[in-house]
């Protein structure tokens, strides 16, 4: 069987609110380039990924264009969106594009990487592993098992329950589905998504979405306890040394 084509979906249009600084996270300097290149030079140096859709907020498309992707020559980059309130009202503006065949390369039938913009240790072994489980499960995540003991809580602060620490994971990104199951899940949480938020199930990543509305098992694929999403001021430290000691 050949190669299947794979389209990268970016996202980097959060606010960073946790970050506490001014310049949006995706932004912000580590080790002299913008957080978001680190990604992208995953995507454009993989084997895997043919092109890429960059997500972001509508009033920084001009910038990420000129300061981003034509400054370092990131030929990947197809095109260039504005993302929504939500992270899935991001991932879904992504998947309208595709759906319209809105790419240089139409790709209805080939596998989608939605990547954390603000996950800068994107390797491909990463992407490699994730190519082999979507060929086979159609659907999956990377993540890592937890290294500390979980607890669920009630609502009044107490454990609740221990669950067995082999089977809990840590979800990252990418999360990699098939062109249509991915549009078709995403289609049916835009007809739901009213119902779902009343019932308080809040959607926080793209699994969620084929794991409830389309009902099928999502294989869980091995990713780095590197592969950290930048969230708070101290990851970033964390990242310089991830950084240094690959010089
Ligand atoms: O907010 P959180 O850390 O979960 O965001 C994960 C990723 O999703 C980040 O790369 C962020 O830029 C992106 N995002 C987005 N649109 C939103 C919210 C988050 O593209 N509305």
């Amino acid at each position: 069987m050949g190669k299947k084509r794979c389209t990268a979906i970016v996202l980097a249009a959060g606010s960073g609110s946790r970050m506490k600084s001014d310049v949006a996270k995706q932004y912000m300097l580590l080790r002299g380039k913008p957080l978001l290149w680190y990604a992208l030079h995953a995507v454009e140096e993989s084997a895997v990924i043919d092109d890429c859709i960059l997500v972001t907020g509508v009033e920084d498309i001009m910038y990420v264009k000129d300061e981003i992707v034509e400054r370092y020559g990131f030929r990947k980059v197809d095109r260039i969106i504005a993302g929504g309130k939500e992270r899935y009202d991001s991932v879904y503006q992504a998947l309208r594009v595709i759906a319209e065949d809105g790419m240089r390369v139409p790709n209805r039938d080939g596998f989608l990487f939605i990547h954390d913009g603000a996950r800068p240790f994107l390797t491909e072994a990463i992407l490699r592993r994730n190519y082999e489980a979507v060929e086979r499960f159609r659907a999956c995540v990377t993540g890592m098992p937890v290294k500390d003991t979980i607890k669920i809580a009630d609502r009044d602060g107490f454990a609740a329950q221990t669950p067995d620490r082999s089977l809990v994971w840590q979800i990252q990104t990418p999360q990699v589905f098939e062109g249509a199951l991915i549009l078709e899940a995403y289609d049916r949480l835009q007809q739901k998504k009213d119902r779902l938020a009343a019932d308080g199930i809040r959607i926080t990543d793209d699994a969620m979405v084929v794991e409830t509305l389309m009902g099928l098992p999502v294989k869980l694929v091995e990713g780095s306890y590197e592969n950290i999403k930048i969230t708070t001021p101290e990851d970033l430290l964390t990242a310089e040394a991830f950084l240094d000691r690959r010089k």
